[in-house]
């Protein structure tokens, strides 16, 4: 039996060796492990200075301001606040808001929640590229709209949206602007000196760093009012209260340092094996890719087997880690709900596997990887 090869980096990634070396570096009593909100004594002091580099590392690999980092539990967290937060801060009677059909859960339940609560919202269904058009969003827009909320780059099939034309859109008529930005730190160029984003959510896990930490940039120039969800002790200037977790944030630090520091280089690579994976399997009866062939990040190949059934394929492929569907959605048999969004017929939804590598992914992985998706899929199409 071979060894497990990891290929679900969209899913989650290891975390880096340097990010847990400074994490153990913050839990025990020869370490970091105080209250950052400890103002009596060193050890509180030296937690915070932690913290206060930590989000620092942040900042800088997004061109933020550090006050503009508030750390929260993850990107899930981020977006719950960000849209219940702004939505709850507009006073006016009858609000609108937009997001696309493609997003996360962790944006489609919030809107879901939103319209229990009489907020009228919109689902902009993307091209079959899985892209969203500027003038899609400009017609959906109506005079109290409010919001809107468009993902970086999507989990499932790796699409890049063109988040500098989107915003700009909202900048023109004056409604805030979310971004759930968890699957393209490390991946794509973020500048939010230029981009017109006015709250944007990161997680760590999908970037080498730990579970259970993220952040929400919110912007203070000009100042976005967002509503607090979370109560008790007035942490994070007032938008998110709880202890802060040192270890968790340092480390979410330190692997936003390292994306930020190697992202260039790793998506070269790491594109070149997406590139020589697909060349070894495109030839394969009926397979198709799912979202826009250059518009997408270089570690994710979304591929459907024509009319072999994931529930057959991913058996078979065993020794390879890699994802049917969402992540998410994988423990229930309906199709993935991006695809379905995207106009991908039943029989290739339900075909679909989603294949990611990174930043620990090597050439003879993908080469077997490769052999064995051509045997498997050349033996079920045989039967
Ligand atoms: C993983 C993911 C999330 C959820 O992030 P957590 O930090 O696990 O809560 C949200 N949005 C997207 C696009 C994701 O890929």
């Amino acid at each position: 039996m071979h060894p497990t090869i990891y290929l679900d980096y969209a899913s989650t990634t290891p975390v880096d060796p340097a990010v847990a070396k400074v994490m153990m570096d913050c839990l025990t009593l020869d370490g970091n492990f105080a209250n950052p909100a400890s103002r009596s004594h060193r050890p509180g002091w030296m937690a915070e200075e932690a913290v206060d580099i930590a989000r620092h590392q942040i900042a800088d690999a997004v061109n933020a301001d550090a006050r503009e980092i508030i750390f929260t539990s993850g990107a899930t967290e981020s977006n719950n606040l960000a849209i219940k937060g702004a939505v709850d801060a507009i006073a006016q009677e009858n609000k609108h808001i937009i997001t696309v059909a493609t997003e996360h859960k962790a944006i489609i339940d919030v809107f879901e929640y939103l319209t229990t609560k009489g907020v009228e919202v919109t689902y902009l269904k993307p091209a079959k590229d899985g892209l969203v058009s500027v003038s899609q969003l400009e017609e959906a827009i109506r005079p109290h709209t409010v919001l809107v909320s468009i993902m970086h780059v999507n989990n499932e099939t790796g699409v890049i949206q063109d988040i500098e034309r989107l915003g700009a859109v909202c900048r023109d008529h004056n409604i805030l602007f979310h971004c759930d930005a968890a699957q393209s730190t490390g991946k794509c160029d973020i500048d939010l000196s230029t981009m017109p984003v006015d709250l944007m959510s990161f997680s760590a896990h999908k970037t080498y760093g730990p579970k259970g930490i993220g952040a929400l940039f919110i912007r203070r120039k000009p100042k976005v009012q967002i509503i607090a969800q979370m109560h008790g002790g007035a942490h994070e200037r007032g938008f998110r209260s709880g202890t802060l977790p040192t270890h968790q944030i340092v480390g979410m630090g330190k692997a936003f340092e390292i994306a930020a520091q190697e992202r260039l280089h790793e998506q070269a690579r790491i594109g070149q094996l997406r590139d020589t994976l697909w060349e070894s399997v495109r030839h394969l009866p009926d397979i198709r890719l799912n979202g826009h062939a250059s518009r997408r990040v270089a570690n994710t190949l979304n591929i459907s087997f024509g009319q072999l059934d994931s529930q057959q394929l991913m058996p078979a492929l065993m020794p390879l880690a890699v994802s049917s569907g969402s992540a998410c959605t994988s423990a229930t048999m309906t199709p993935s709900h991006v695809l379905t969004a995207m106009g991908v017929d039943q029989v290739h939804a339900h075909s679909a596997i989603r294949i990611s590598l990174g930043r620990f992914s090597t050439n003879e992985e993908v080469d077997f990887a490769a052999n064995h998706i051509v045997d498997v899929v050349s033996k079920l199409t045989a039967l």
